[in-house]
């Protein structure tokens, strides 16, 4: 790894994280991205559900970290962590041995330490964890290109209709198919997607995942509209996106799936919110099940604002506020669609 970049916003977050809990530990996590042998970190998230947090120790709880990777776009990532210690910066052992682990799935994986005052980096270098130096400036998001497929799938009369088996012969389609079109305004085919075309991104990907040349009159059909959103590098080619854009999908089916309810033949599924926060792109789906994840979301959105936006009190407050007053609606709300509309409002004022 030749260089690390931080924002200069993530680092001044980290502090400000770190300034409101001046007697625990705290915790959080880095997104970023990879390109060219070079580590980019634009955005942080703190740690609002912990195992356990005390003066010496913040363990985060596993369920936080899967909710913040579903909702991300794909080419951004957990890419490291921060904490602070109550005392002197350093890296414990427990430290050196929490980058290490991560870093056998993740190898640029960075650690942050701070007490306010100091603030110190750490990477595995050949089998050891040591400080390293950074650079510290503004870093733009990638922007992201949206990908939308319909996928449909028949299944013989009589099959029950289940979610089981609806995921696993969606998977298997999608598994085997093949990007032979996408549409991208000028019905760009191949070759490089440069990020100067990528403002105001949409594409529709035409592939098939229809079978109706099987499809009996009498199939049961099950359709689904997949989105996968992917961050795009200066010379992101069709060709390097399209095992993304695949997995994406895959991703997205089950993260669909897991809220959908099939009951008595019939099929309720869940809305799909996108939300645009500190530069990324966030995705939740909202359904009768589960409304949890939008809420834990705007838990962590309200404690970011609270903690982090300290520079405008005024605004600060207008947008705890409303924070706010959109999870009170939610809670009381049963509808999922009013719950969606209810988020995307929130998102247009924030
Ligand atoms: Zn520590």
């Amino acid at each position: 790894m030749s260089k690390v970049n931080v924002c200069n916003s993530v680092a001044d977050d980290i502090k400000r994280h770190a300034y409101a809990f001046p007697t625990i530990e705290i915790y959080g996590w880095l997104l970023g991205y990879d390109y060219k042998d070079q580590l980019f970190v634009v955005s942080s998230v703190p740690c609002k559900q912990y195992k356990m947090q005390n003066q010496i120790i913040a363990e985060p709880s596993q369920e936080e970290v899967m909710e913040i990777s579903k909702a991300i776009p794909r080419g951004i990532g957990i890419v490291g962590i921060y904490h602070s210690h109550v005392g002197k910066v350093f890296h414990s052992s427990t430290d050196n041995h929490t980058v290490k682990q991560f870093a056998s799935v993740y190898p640029y994986f960075l650690s942050i330490v701070t007490n306010v005052k100091e603030t110190k980096y750490y990477q595995l270098k050949d089998e050891s964890v040591e400080e390293i130096k950074v650079k510290v400036s503004s870093i733009k998001v990638p922007q992201s290109i949206r990908f939308i497929a319909k996928a449909k799938i028949n299944l013989p009369q009589g099959t029950e209709l289940d979610i089981q088996t609806v995921s696993s012969r969606m998977r298997e389609i999608l598994e085997s198919f093949e990007v032979k079109q996408i549409e991208y305004k000028q019905n760009l085919l191949s070759g490089s997607i440069s990020t100067d075309k990528l403002e105001g991104n949409e594409c529709f990907v035409r592939f098939s995942v229809f079978e109706d040349n099987l499809a009996k009159a009498d199939d049961l059909v099950f359709t689904m509209d997949l989105h996968a959103n992917i961050c795009a590098q200066e010379k992101t080619t069709l060709s390097s996106i399209k095992p993304l854009m695949k997995q994406a999908f895959i991703d997205d089916m089950y993260y669909q799936l897991k809220n959908t309810i099939i009951a008595e033949g019939k099929i309720s599924k869940p809305v799909r919110i996108e939300f645009l926060y500190d530069n990324v792109n966030w995705k939740f789906y909202v359904s009768k099940k589960d409304k949890e994840s939008i809420l834990s979301f705007l838990q962590l959105l309200e404690f970011r604002v609270e903690y982090f936006s300290s520079k405008n009190e005024k605004k600060r407050e207008l947008m705890l506020k409303t924070i706010r007053n959109t999870k009170n609606n939610i809670e009381k709300e049963e509808n999922f669609a009013k719950i969606a509309q209810i988020v995307e409002d929130l998102a247009k004022k924030i």
